[in-house]
Parts: C-alpha cells; sequence; structure tokens
C-alpha cells in the first residue's frame, strides 16, 4: 500500500504497521513482527504500554493545548520528575530531538556571546548524529546528511570520537564555548567510547570554561541501563538532551540544564507553540513513573548482558562478524561489508530489526523486552549471518 502523496523522504518502505502491544506489532496481513527496533529506541516501555496510554487519554479528555502564554501544571510535574530522575536542575520543552539539540546549540552560542565571543564554536564529533534541522545537521559531521544544503551554519569544528588528543589540540582557542557529544553514538554505528572518555571530557570543559553537552537523545530514558548514560559515572553535564524514549511514542524532547547553563536563556530568547504541550507532558511523567515501578533500569542492564552472552555463542563461528558491541539495550553487530538487505530478511522472519552505518546491525530493543523473547531475536539474527 503506497500513495502519491508523501514527499519521497525515507524511499521505499516494505511493511504497513497497524496496530502494536508490548514487543509485538502487525501488519495489514495480520503478520505478527517481534520489535527489536522499538520505533528507534522510542517505545521502551513496549507499545501501547497501558499506564502511558491511560494518562494520554486522560489528558485528552481534560486538557489538549493552551500554548505557553499560561501555566501548565502537567508541565510543571514533567519537568519535576525529568530533573529528579536526571539531576538536571532546569527543562526546556521541544517536539522532537532535533528541536531539543536547537535549544542546546541557542544556549551554548548566548553563553559565548556574554563573554563577549563573536563567533562562538562548539565542537561536536566524527559519525555522531544531532538531527535534520539546519543547525543540528551543521552539527553532524557526516557529509551524507548535510550534502545539498548549503549553505551551512558557521560555528562548528568536527573532530575524531574518542580521541582526547584531537580536543587538546584545541585548548586555548578562544571561540569554543561547548562540546557536544553522545555518550553512545546510535546511528553513528553503536560506537562506545573509552571508559575515561566523558568524565575526561567534562575535566577538559572545566578547566577551558566550555560547556559540555551530552545529546542523549537515544541513550536517555533508560536505554543504557541507567536512566541517563551519564549516569554511569561521577559527574553531570552542563545540558543534556533528550527525546526519543522520553514519550515512548508521543513527539516530545527536552533541554536540561544545570549551573551556569539554567540562565542563559531569559524571557523572549527562545520559545515552542508546541513544546511541553499537556499530552506530551502526561507522558512524559507515566514514561517516567512506569521506569521506577518496574525498575527498568535493572531490567536493561540484566538483559543487555542476557542478549550479550546469548550473541556471543549464536555469533561464535561467523565469519562476517567483525565485532559486537552493546551498553545496556544499544547493541550493534558490524558485518565485514554493507548489510541493508537483512532487514527485509529478517522481516520475512517476523522480527523488524534496523542497519546503521552501512554494516552495523543495530538493535533497540523495548526495554521490557523478555528473556525469551531475546532468544528468539538472537535466533533470527544469527541465521541471517554466515
Ligand atoms: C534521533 C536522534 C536525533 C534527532 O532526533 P529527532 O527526534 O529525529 O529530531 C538527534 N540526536 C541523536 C543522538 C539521535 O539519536
Amino acid at each position: 500500500m503506497t500513495t502519491q502523496a508523501l514527499i519521497n523522504a525515507y524511499g521505499e518502505r516494505a511493511l504497513t504497521l497497524v496496530k502494536g502491544a508490548g514487543c509485538y506489532v502487525w501488519d495489514t496481513e495480520d503478520k505478527k513482527y517481534l520489535d527489536a527496533l522499538a520505533g528507534i529506541a522510542v517505545c521502551g516501555l513496549g507499545h501501547c504500554h497501558p499506564h502511558v496510554t491511560t494518562a494520554i487519554k486522560n489528558q485528552a479528555d481534560t486538557l489538549m493545548h493552551t500554548s505557553n502564554l499560561y501555566n501548565l501544571s502537567v508541565q510543571q510535574k514533567a519537568a519535576e520528575d525529568l530533573c529528579r530522575v536526571s539531576g538536571m536542575e532546569k527543562v526546556f520543552f521541544s517536539n522532537s530531538g532535533a528541536e531539543a539539540n536547537e535549544a542546546a546549540i541557542k544556549i551554548a552560542r548566548k553563553y559565548g556571546c556574554e563573554k563577549g565571543i563573536a563567533t562562538p564554536t562548539i565542537i561536536t564529533l566524527d559519525h555522531g548524529f544531532h538531527g535534520r534541522t539546519m543547525a543540528t545537521l551543521t552539527a553532524t559531521a557526516n557529509p551524507k546528511v548535510k550534502h545539498g544544503f548549503s549553505p551551512l551554519l558557521e560555528g562548528f569544528i568536527h573532530l575524531p570520537f574518542d580521541d582526547i588528543n584531537a580536543i587538546n589540540a584545541l585548548e586555548g582557542d578562544p571561540d569554543i564555548v561547548a562540546i557536544m557529544v553522545e555518550p553512545v553514538q546510535g546511528e553513528g554505528g553503536i560506537q562506545i567510547p573509552a571508559d575515561d572518555y566523558l568524565p575526561t571530557l567534562r575535566n577538559i570543559c572545566d578547566k577551558n570554561g566550555w560547556l559540555l553537552i551530552l545529546d542523549e537523545i537515544q541513550t536517555g530514558n533508560g536505554r543504557t541501563g541507567h536512566h541517563f548514560a551519564y549516569q554511569a559515572y561521577d559527574f553531570y553535564p552542563d545540558i543534556m538532551t533528550t527525546a526519543k524514549g522520553l514519550g515512548n511514542g508521543l513527539p516530545v524532547g527536552a533541554c536540561l540544564t544545570r549551573g551556569k547553563a539554567n540562565t542563559i536563556i531569559q524571557p523572549g530568547n527562545h520559545g515552542s507553540t508546541y513544546g511541553g504541550n499537556p499530552m506530551a507532558c502526561a507522558a512524559i511523567s507515566a514514561v517516567i513513573e512506569t521506569m521506577e515501578q518496574e525498575n527498568i533500569c535493572e531490567k536493561v542492564n540484566a538483559l543487555g548482558n542476557y542478549f550479550a552472552k546469548g550473541f556471543e555463542t549464536a555469533l561464535a563461528n561467523k565469519s562476517q562478524v567483525k565485532a559486537f558491541r552493546h551498553k545496556g539495550l544499544m547493541i550493534g553487530i558490524e558485518l565485514d561489508q554493507p548489510c541493508p538487505e537483512l532487514v527485509q530478511q529478517a522481516a520475512e522472519k517476523g522480527l523488524l530489526i534496523n542497519v546503521t552505518a552501512g554494516s552495523v546491525i543495530r538493535l533497540l530493543p523495548p526495554l521490557i523486552m523478555t528473556e525469551a523473547q531475546a532468544d528468539q531475536v538472537i535466533e533470527i539474527v544469527a541465521s541471517l549471518i554466515h
């Protein structure tokens, strides 16, 4: 089933999905698929989690939109919930990940402006991904994302990922105001930096008066086994952005700040008609409540390790496999050649997966997946690899 009425931004799409529940979705032929992608790390609590669905339904019956000209108790509650689980201090709500990063970039630029820097510059990393708006595609190093969209913005430098020397080489550059980095690169192929990389970036930022911006749009909301990935360490970012799993399917994003980043945005500097809308905020609070009630982070750690063990055995004799990487339930299997055809082959066997960075099978299963379902994922994925 296709239509001519959509701009062809996404290419040919083989499946038409009509319904979801927990870790499963169904197509128009009523064929059932085990979902190991969760709407690209969005439906962490599974499809149509009853607690989140009920919260959205109740909010739709009560108040759907007012704009940000008025106080909203659901918005205040969602902000407080988010600060509590993250240790951050203030929240700006957006409607998507890219918009959350736009807010972060604006804060970093105004921070520079207030220090008298005329051309504030943000360091971002090779193979990172920060979104598709003009500022966020400029922040994204991948030339494919930028191609055709010049003129781009000024004020971004790309450096190699997981390379402290490359950052150190820019110490003392008077234009640098921030480093923006994903704790684990998602679109870049589940790239996990050395254990001391992020804490070292924190130190470099402190020493130079730069802001540390963590893009937790994909890594956040339990995905890596902590509510946010930096909570595995003993530091806070100055700015953290999140989206994807934040609303379990409602389109929401958030830019959170701490310390000196808290007061840079003043009335009139930034805004969004929909940002922090009652429906979005009801979903955010329901997701956080459910994550706490169901001990989701603990489950993610256990299931992530279960997947790793299972794949270790299942992939042991596969010559195509170059590397297996995982952090919680961000799972990447890098093959020795591009493998986009595996997506369709998996779907034929009733499994939804993704391939990113050309040759990396990416699994982002719902955080509530059972071990029996994980066994099925491992079995099907292994059957596609030689
Ligand atoms: C998905 C993603 C984005 C973009 O989010 P959108 O909601 O698609 O705008 C930005 N950064 C990272 C790390 C992402 O994974």
